[in-house]
């Protein structure tokens, strides 16, 4: 579904849409620029002052004028002082007090089937993209450009219901890749994300000279291109090229060092039930290869509990190995039968109440490993790319708040005078504070 996120008030809230946006995002849903092109609209109010509270209010009304037909969820301290007269607001839907902040994303799930575009596969691929949208021009810049290289793939998880509707991998040619990365620089965009279904499998399925891989063009990306960053997008963790890792030890200031690695099961046999071509042990090994060639990696991955056949031994040891990945964020899936998969045909599905309980173990001990990872950015600098145009705060007129992402794809906010202009620049920050999974950072300006 397409949302719109607004926000009053301080930092805090404003980091929080950051993220609500990236979890949505992560989801399947599209974050839009304008109130008028969304179905659901987030507002997330404040209350520390009554002019604050008296601009929440507006601003309900407000976003209700200019979109009758979408549904508003009100958040934020407002909504929570006065969760009934927030209800009453023409549009209003849903009041979520402060406490149920965190879980926005779920609650706002039960709308968005009412919402899904039937043309869209994101909400089905299991793994979805977990980078968050370039920010629209109306938000003041372009940022982040996300290009497709293939489409499609060979492998059959029994899970997925995407190669049955894609078909097998097909690869654009790595000219035509170069081509438009080139265009997004001259369109001033700063970095590009490589996405694909599939994406290590891209070039392999082309024909004579214009075979290729993954390692490939990455490396003619960052040669032919003036592409101030590069990211790769969720990646299968086995079929990468030897050496794979080089890249970044080639260009470390450009190719940024994050990698999604869907793990999707921490156990052997829950791997083999899903038909993945990897087992724990290969698994981890490649961990370790990653994080020993590239400084500052970050590794984020997606997972599903209860799929068919997960014992209570299987869960608990698929958390142990979790644990022990360290990863900085995990997309968390309960299981759920898709018609046309393996799957959803197989023996031993686990109850609805026992996907639940796992899924909130299974966020617990992400979250952990989330925190300890940022954690250990504290006190450290790392450039970030500044998305969007500055948000005012609501008692500061003089000040604006600035939110962006680092290399290794940690959201950070920052406070910078009025005057000075964030937007689309890539500036070394010093990380001071972690809050929830923001980091607060000051940008060393020239
Ligand atoms: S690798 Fe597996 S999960 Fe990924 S698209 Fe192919 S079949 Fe689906």
């Amino acid at each position: 579904m397409r949302v719109f996120l607004d926000q009053l008030g301080c930092r805090l809230n404003f980091s929080e849409n950051s993220t609500l946006a990236g979890r949505l995002n992560a989801a399947g849903h599209r974050i839009v620029g304008r109130a008028e092109e969304a179905q659901v609209i987030v507002l997330n109010t404040c209350a520390v002052t009554s002019q604050a509270a008296r601009k929440s209010r507006q601003a309900a009304r407000h976003l209700n004028r200019r979109n009758p037909d979408a549904r508003i969820a009100m958040t934020g301290c407002y909504a929570t002082l006065a969760p009934r007269e927030s209800a009453k607001f023409p549009g209003v839907e849903l009041v979520a007090d402060n406490s149920a902040k965190e879980m926005l994303h779920t609650l706002l799930e039960p709308w968005s089937a009412e919402f899904s575009d039937p043309d869209d596969l994101s909400r089905i691929q299991p793994h979805g993209t977990p980078f968050a949208p370039a920010s629209t021009e109306e938000e003041g810049g372009r940022t982040r450009a996300f290009v497709k290289v293939q489409d499609g793939c060979q492998n059959r998880c029994t899970f997925c219901i995407v190669t049955a509707l894609r078909g097998d991998s097909r690869s654009r040619t790595t000219a035509e890749v170069v081509s438009e990365v080139q265009g997004l620089v001259d369109g001033g965009y700063r970095e590009a994300v490589l996405t694909g279904v599939h994406l290590g499998a891209f070039g392999r399925d082309l024909d004579g000279g214009q075979r290729s891989d993954l390692k490939e063009l990455t490396a003619a990306i960052l040669t032919d291109t003036d592409i101030a960053r590069l990211r790769l997008s969720s990646l299968e963790p086995w079929e990468l090229a030897d050496g794979f890792f080089d890249l970044w030890q080639r260009w470390p200031g450009r190719l940024c060092p994050h990698l999604h690695l869907p793990l999707q099961a921490g156990t052997d046999a829950q791997l083999r039930r899903m038909a993945r071509r990897c087992t724990v042990a290969s698994f981890r090994q490649l961990a370790a290869d990653a994080r020993a060639a590239i400084p500052n990696l970050i590794i984020t991955t997606d997972l599903i509990v209860g799929f068919p056949g997960e014992s209570d031994a299987d869960f608990e040891e698929g958390l142990q190995f979790v644990e022990e990945m360290r990863f900085a964020h995990a997309h968390i899936f309960p299981f759920s039968a898709r018609t046309g998969t393996a799957a959803a045909e197989f023996d031993g599905q686990v109850k609805k109440a026992v996907k639940r309980e796992r899924s909130r173990r299974m966020h617990q001990v992400a979250a952990r490993s989330g925190q300890l990872e940022r954690t250990r950015y504290v006190g450290a600098t790392r450039p970030v790319l500044w998305e969007g145009s500055g948000q005012p705060l609501t008692d500061q007129a003089d000040t604006l708040l600035w939110s962006g992402l680092t290399d290794n794809y940690l959201r950070v906010t920052a406070q910078a005078p009025a005057g000075t202009d964030l937007s689309n620049r890539i500036t070394p920050v010093r990380l001071d504070e972690l809050h929830g999974e923001t980091l607060y950072g000051e940008p060393l300006l020239p």
